[in-house]
């Protein structure tokens, strides 16, 4: 007997027929002797469905206590799917009980809209599974040390799961959604994208931090930091295939870097629509400019991703750096009103059509020439790159976005990560 937890994303609870097939589904994997918690997203959409009536009513955030409203809300759509889940299973003849994060509890910290998990107290969950319920725990909330509800982010989901496995020391995390695992790209973007059967932990966690949303980037974190073994699978199987067959179908995030040594050097592309570019022209050229931009960023509580500095000319520079969109109107506000004056830069332009296409592999440790291949493609295309970033695994450029879907293909051909 093992302890297994499921988790389900959105369009695999995404109606009461959908929450039947997994409750069919759990139903199965407690009848081949397995002690079961499952974790469900809300229904597809919902989580979007209720922020956007935040949104109609209060346009901009109104106050300091407005993200723990949204939390509030937010959070509400778990709570159904997994009720829902609990009712299904009993129509299935199996005992069952759902949890919010705050009944278990998950505790996490008070930074509403992206809390992160501190810490979890199985004591409930394990007295409900020895008498032989499955569990179903909440996704994507917990609660703070306030008894605040709070929500970890979106896709929050899949880190519940992980976390929930590495507190209970479960033999195995399973990620059902609505593809079959994960891909060298995302399967929307690039139909040719191939299946991976096994993708190491440190290029699912490049993968994941840079753009491939199939896993939020905590989870994969967690998964790393507690060796919970975890698989990405498809919930659109017919419920009733065979048990071995489902345990061993889909993708399974490995640990060991061994085996990965004869495959390609490139694994995957992630790409990301997410950030801005923000320049500060005509920067006069002395010790201090860095800390006196990026400080000032860094004290809004602004995360900053890619920076270039350029050449300077006549003593003057530019400085450009990458923010998140959603920061980029209050970071280009700061930059005007208060840096600006106090450096003596001429202007501050910024660019919110801008993405990020990165290339991930562990064999790219090993070989060279890997960066100079994927910038010779983008130049074969036509594609302008306006910044780089590179680490030991990946190489990262952001090119202007109407070029995003066309970059990714051609990087997918040029590393031959169409063919098996
Ligand atoms: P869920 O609701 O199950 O959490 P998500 O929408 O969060 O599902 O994640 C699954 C989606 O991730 C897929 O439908 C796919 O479009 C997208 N995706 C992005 N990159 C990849 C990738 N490399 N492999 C597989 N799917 C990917
Ligand atoms: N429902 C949440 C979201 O849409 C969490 C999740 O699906 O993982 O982001
Ligand atoms: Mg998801």
């Amino acid at each position: 007997m093992a302890l297994i937890v499921h988790k389900y994303g959105g369009t695999s609870m995404g109606s009461t027929e959908r929450i039947r097939n997994v409750a069919k589904r759990v139903a199965k994997w407690v009848r081949a002797g397995h002690q079961m918690v499952v974790v469900p997203s809300a229904m597809s959409g919902e989580t979007n469905r209720l922020l956007g009536l935040a949104k109609e009513l209060a346009p901009a955030k109104t106050g300091t206590s407005y993200d723990r409203e949204l939390d509030m809300l937010a959070s509400t759509g778990e709570q159904a799917s997994s009720a829902l889940l609990a009712i299904a299973l009993q129509s299935e003849g199996m005992e069952s009980v759902s949890y919010a994060g705050w009944q278990v509890p998950i505790k996490t910290n008070s930074a509403f809209t992206k809390a992160r998990i501190e810490s979890i107290d199985d004591v409930r969950v394990r007295q409900d599974l020895a008498a032989g319920r499955v569990v179903i725990v909440t996704g994507f909330q917990g609660v703070d040390p306030d008894g605040n509800i709070t929500t970890l982010g979106r896709g929050g989901s899949d880190t519940s799961a992980v976390a929930v496995a590495a507190a209970m020391k479960a033999d195995e995390c399973l990620i059902y959604t609505d593809v079959d695992g994960v891909y060298t790209t995302d399967p929307r973007v690039v139909p040719e994208a191939r299946r991976l059967k096994t993708v190491s932990f440190e290029e699912m966690l490049e993968m994941a931090s840079l753009g491939s949303k199939v896993l939020q980037i905590r989870s994969v974190e967690f998964a790393g930091k507690y060796k919970v073994p975890m698989r990405v699978l498809s919930s659109f199987t017919p419920w009733d295939i065979d048990i071995h067959e489902e345990a061993k179908s889909g993708t399974l995030i490995t640990f060991e870097e061994d085996e990965k040594m004869e495959q390609a050097v490139v694994s995957g592309i992630a790409f990301n629509r997410d950030e801005a570019k923000i320049s500060v022209v005509g920067v006069p050229d002395k010790p201090g400019i860095a800390y006196q931009i990026l400080g000032a960023v860094a004290a809004a509580n602004i995360e900053v991703d890619m920076i270039i500095q350029n050449i300077s000319k006549e003593g003057k520079t530019d400085f450009s750096f990458t923010v998140h969109r959603n920061d980029f109107a209050r970071t280009m506000d700061l930059l005007k009103d208060k840096v600006v004056p106090a450096l003596g830069a001429n202007e501050v332009t910024g660019d919110a059509k801008i993405c990020k296409v990165s290339i991930v592999g562990i064999g790219m440790r090993s070989h060279v020439g890997i960066a100079s291949k994927m910038f010779r493609s983008l130049s074969e295309e036509g594609i302008n790159i306006q910044m780089i970033s590179t680490s030991e695994i990946k190489t990262s450029v952001v090119i202007d976005e109407k070029y995003m879907e066309l970059a990714v293909r051609a990087l997918h051909k040029a590393f031959d990560l169409d063919q098996a």
